[in-house]
């Protein structure tokens, strides 16, 4: 049993705070991390267990294994890519349940929520997190509220609305939807991928399974898409405990790819900013799950980037398109935010990032069925 993991920290200030259900936030502003658990993972007990996120037990937030709230969620395949500029592999964290990764935040979340004994919960969401939020709220029977910007894909709607959720529709972008949310939180649960960090717990078994699968063993780096960073951040975290805990040797470089339409992170590190500032949407992007005008956690951001000497590239629509075409030409059908990857990479590769010798893992979000009708016009159907 977890016992290790009692309160929400702030690495601004320092300040501990006990769980409870409205706060999601510091005092001083910032959002909270968990404090570490102690507990070891050891490689001979996890093979023995089922391949759901959940064979990494010591290093969840939960006390109580009975109040798992899970979908068989985890364990998503690696696969190899032939490619001369580096050993590369996918992870196809599509794979899951509701079409996309953020099943490994909801499932901790929502098992967390149910825990606490809570019974509604709220999210703002492009789309992905909302749908994940909603199936596991269903699974848990907790009331689940979802904001969603009202261009969300037709296709993530529709599967936040068949599990039963409610749908708030706010007009304009993705910032004006967190901020509509952000007044219901006085008194429901936030179920905010991006504030809640049991979210981040979640995501972060995203790493485990990395490394399990390449024996227990760390890649030299790892490229994924990002908007606020709950990957990137995740990804880190995820590294960070197996690194601390002698179970892999480094730490992997964190490769980030944004839309060239909104990219803050990218931009503060090629003008040499020492904060992440805002920046607007410029035009409209195919990559829908990487819109953050202004990460909340950029400075966790700004930290990891040193600590893992990471990087950021931004990718055109253009080559979010190319990237469609060359994975449907390898067999994987995934929607247009995921497809970053496959220019980030080649940038990263140009630029001596990544070296003919690595062994680089590129992760693939969402499934390409959440964005039908976007694909169907790309095809020309
Ligand atoms: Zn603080």
């Amino acid at each position: 049993m977890n016992t290790d993991i009692t309160s929400y920290f702030c690495a601004d200030c320092d300040q501990n705070f006990p769980i409870t259900i409205t706060r999601y936030c510091c005092d001083c502003g910032q959002p909270l991390l968990l404090t570490t658990s102690q507990t070891p993972l050891i490689p001979e007990q996890i093979a023995q267990r089922a391949p759901t996120l959940w064979r990494y037990w010591e290093a969840l937030p939960l006390a109580d294994p009975t109040r798992i709230i899970s979908l068989g969620e985890g364990m998503t395949p690696l696969v190899g890519d032939q490619l001369d500029s580096c050993q590369h592999w996918f992870k196809l964290d599509y794979i899951f349940p509701t079409g996309s990764y953020k099943d490994r935040g909801a499932s901790v979340l929502l098992s967390k929520a149910y825990e606490l004994g809570i019974d509604r919960v709220i999210e703002d969401s492009s789309g992905n997190a909302g749908a994940a939020i909603a199936a596991y709220s269903a699974r848990a029977n907790i009331d689940c509220i979802i904001y969603c910007p009202e261009k969300t894909s037709a296709g993530k709607l529709a599967q936040i609305l068949s599990y039963g959720a409610k749908l708030e529709l706010i007009p304009g972008n993705r910032n004006q939807t967190t901020q509509a949310v952000l007044s219901a939180t006085n008194s429901i649960f936030y179920a905010s991928h991006n504030w809640n960090p049991f979210f981040l717990s979640g995501v972060q078994t995203m790493a485990f399974e990395i490394v399990e699968q390449l024996d227990w063993s760390a890649p030299d780096a790892v490229v994924c898409p990002v908007g606020f960073g709950g990957i990137y951040l995740s990804l880190y975290l995820g590294f960070q405990k197996l690194y601390l805990q002698g179970l892999i040797k480094k730490l992997p470089r964190l490769l980030g790819v944004q839309s060239e339409s909104c990219c803050p992170i990218f931009r503060s590190l090629a003008n040499n900013q020492r904060e992440i500032t805002p920046m607007p949407v410029e035009a409209e992007t195919l990559a829908e799950g990487i819109i953050a005008e202004q990460p909340i956690r950029s400075r966790m951001i700004k930290d990891v980037i040193l600590k893992t000497e990471g990087a950021f590239t931004t990718v055109t629509e253009d080559e979010i398109r190319s990237g469609l075409d060359v994975l449907a030409k390898k067999g994987i059908f995934v929607e247009p935010t995921s497809a970053v990857v496959v220019s980030g990479l080649e940038h990263f590769s140009n630029r001596g990032i990544v070296q003919p010798n690595d062994l680089v893992i590129s992760i693939l979000t969402g499934s390409g069925l959440k964005s039908t009708e976007t694909l169907k016009k790309i095809v020309g159907y």
